[in-house]
C-alpha cells in the first residue's frame, strides 16, 4: 500500500501514524562516507493499521524490531520500510520501532532536485528541504509530523559535529569523539540537520545563545559577517514574538554553497556568504527569520510554501529598513517592478512542486504581506504576525489559518473584506496586482 502525505513530495510520509520522538545514534567515518545508524522511533498510531511505512533512502536495514506489537514481516523497497503486523494495531497505540541500518548516505532525488546528506570537500552537511530526511534516518517524512529529537553522533576526533538542537555533551570515544544534541521542541523531519567539519566555534552575545561554526582560518570574516545577528534577533522578536528555540547556530562551510539553508535551530552558509555585503546580510536575516516562519510555524502542505518564503523575504525587507537601508516599502516597490517583467503564470497559493522555490514565490509572497501591512497599518499588521506565530507555535498551518488570525484580529466583516480585497488577488489569481500604497 502506497500512501503519499503531500502531492509535492510523492511517495513520502505515512499519514496513519505520527512520530513522538526520534533517538538517533550515528557513527560516521569520513573516509569512505560510511554511516552506521540506529534509530529508535517512538510513534503513535493515528488509526487502526495492519502495517506502517517509514522512509529511508539509499541505506541498508540490517535489523528491525518493534516494541508494542508483533511484527509479521518487514520489507525495504523503493525507499519505503514497510512493517506488517501480525494483528491489526488499534488507533492511539504507542510503539517503539528500532531500525539498525548502514551504508554510504547520499542526497535523495525528488521533483525539484536532490536533497539531504551531502559530502563536502572536507566534511558533511544535511540540507533536506523538502524531501531529504530519509537520506540519513528512517522517518515519517511529512512536514506536518513534528517530533522531538536526540542525536548522538560519533565521528573522527579532529571534526566538529553540529546538529539541530542544544549541545548537550561532547566526550571522547576511543580515537573518536561523541557529540550529543537534543531538540526539545517538536520539529519536522526535513528540518533535522547535521553538519560535520573541521570547525572552530565562536559564541555571540545575544538574547539566546548563538554559536558560529566555521573553518578556523575564516574566523575574522565569519564574525564580521554575522556581527548583526544579535540585533536581527532583537528586531525579529519585536516583529514576530519571542525566538522559538533555546539556541541558534550558524555553520559556514569552507565549500561555497549556491544558497544557504535553514534547519531547526540553525542555518548553514557557504564561505561565499561570509561578508557584510547586503547580498549576504539579507540572506543572514532571511535564514534567521525561518526559525519563526517555516520551522516553528510550518506549512502542513508544501503548496503553502509562501508561508515560509514570502515571510522570510519580507523579513529581509524589514531588516533592510531596521538597519538603515531602503525601507520595506522601497524594497517592495523595486521588487514589484521586477516582477512585472516576469511571466505571470504562477499561482502563489499553489505554485506546483517544480516551482515551489521559484523566486516569484518569495517576492510575490513578500509583496502579499506588504499589501496586508498597507491595508492594516503597522500596529495591526505586527499584531497579526505575532498572533499568528503565538497561536500556531511548534505546529503546522495553512493559508486559511493566517486568514483566521486576520479575522480574529479585525472581526469577521472586515476580515472577509481583507481576504477578498487584498489576499485573494495576490494568492489566488495569476495577474500581478498593482503596487499597494
Ligand atoms: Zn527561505
Amino acid at each position: 500500500m502506497s500512501i503519499t502525505a503531500d502531492p509535492y513530495v510523492p511517495g513520502h510520509g505515512d499519514t496513519r501514524w505520527a512520530a513522538d520522538h526520534y533517538e538517533l545514534e550515528l557513527t560516521y567515518k569520513l573516509a569512505g562516507n560510511h554511516l552506521d545508524g540506529r534509530a529508535v522511533v517512538q510513534l503513535t498510531t493515528l488509526e487502526e493499521v495492519g502495517d506502517i511505512a517509514l522512509d529511508l533512502y539509499g541505506l541498508r536495514v540490517t535489523g528491525l524490531t518493534v516494541t508494542g506489537a508483533a511484527v509479521a514481516r518487514w520489507t525495504h523497497r523503493n525507499s519505503r520500510v514497510t512493517i506488517r503486523f501480525r494483528d491489526r494495531v488499534s488507533a492511539g497505540e504507542i510503539l517503539l520501532v528500532t531500525v539498525v541500518y548502514k551504508g554510504a548516505p547520499r542526497p535523495m532525488p525528488g521533483p525539484g532536485g536532490r536533497a539531504g546528506w551531502e559530502e563536502l570537500t572536507d566534511g558533511v552537511l544535511v540540507a533536506s528541504q523538502p524531501h531529504g530526511g530519509p537520506s540519513w534516518f528512517p522517518c515519517n517524512d511529512r512536514a506536518a509530523d513534528k517530533a522531538t529529537y536526540r542525536f548522538t553522533v560519533t565521528t573522527d576526533a579532529a571534526y566538529t559535529v553540529v546538529a539541530s538542537g542544544r549541545h548537550v555533551d561532547t566526550r571522547p570515544a576511543g580515537r573518536r569523539r561523541t557529540w550529543v544534541y537534543a531538540v526539545d521542541a517538536p520539529i519536522s523531519p526535513y528540518l533535522a540537520t547535521l553538519n560535520i567539519g573541521p570547525y572552530a566555534a565562536w559564541s555571540q552575545s545575544a538574547r539566546v545563545p548563538c554559536t558560529l561554526y566555521g573553518p578556523a582560518g575564516r574566523g575574522a570574516a565569519i564574525r564580521s559577517a554575522f556581527a548583526d545577528q544579535p540585533a536581527m534577533i532583537a528586531a525579529f522578536e519585536r516583529f514576530f514574538g519571542p525566538y522559538p528555540y533555546a539556541s541558534y547556530d550558524v555553520v559556514v562551510t569552507e565549500d561555497p554553497l549556491e544558497i544557504p539553508l535553514e534547519s531547526a535551530t540553525m542555518s548553514t552558509f557557504g564561505s561565499n556568504h561570509a561578508s557584510r555585503a547586503w547580498a549576504n546580510q539579507r540572506l543572514i536575516a532571511h535564514e534567521l527569520s525561518h526559525q519563526w516562519f517555516g520551522n516553528c510555524v510550518t506549512a502542513g502542505q508544501w503548496s503553502d510554501i509562501w508561508l515560509h518564503e514570502g515571510f522570510a523575504c519580507y523579513a529581509e525587507w524589514l531588516w533592510s529598513e531596521e538597519s538603515g537601508g531602503p525601507s520595506a516599502a522601497e524594497q517592495a516597490r523595486r521588487h514589484h517592478a521586477l516582477l512585472t517583467r516576469l511571466p505571470q503564470d504562477l499561482l502563489l497559493s499553489a505554485p506546483g512542486a517544480a516551482d515551489m522555490f521559484d523566486d516569484r514565490v518569495y517576492k510575490r509572497g513578500a509583496l502579499t504581506l506588504h499589501a496586508l501591512r498597507v491595508a492594516l497599518a503597522d500596529g495591526a499588521f505586527f499584531d497579526l504576525l505575532r498572533g499568528f506565530v503565538a497561536t500556531h507555535r511548534h505546529s503546522v498551518v495553512s493559508t486559511a489559518d493566517l486568514e483566521r488570525s486576520l479575522v480574529a484580529l479585525v472581526g469577521a466583516s472586515r476580515g472577509r473584506d481583507l481576504v477578498a480585497g487584498v489576499l485573494d488577488p495576490w494568492l489566488r489569481a495569476l495577474p500581478l496586482p498593482k503596487f499597494p500604497e
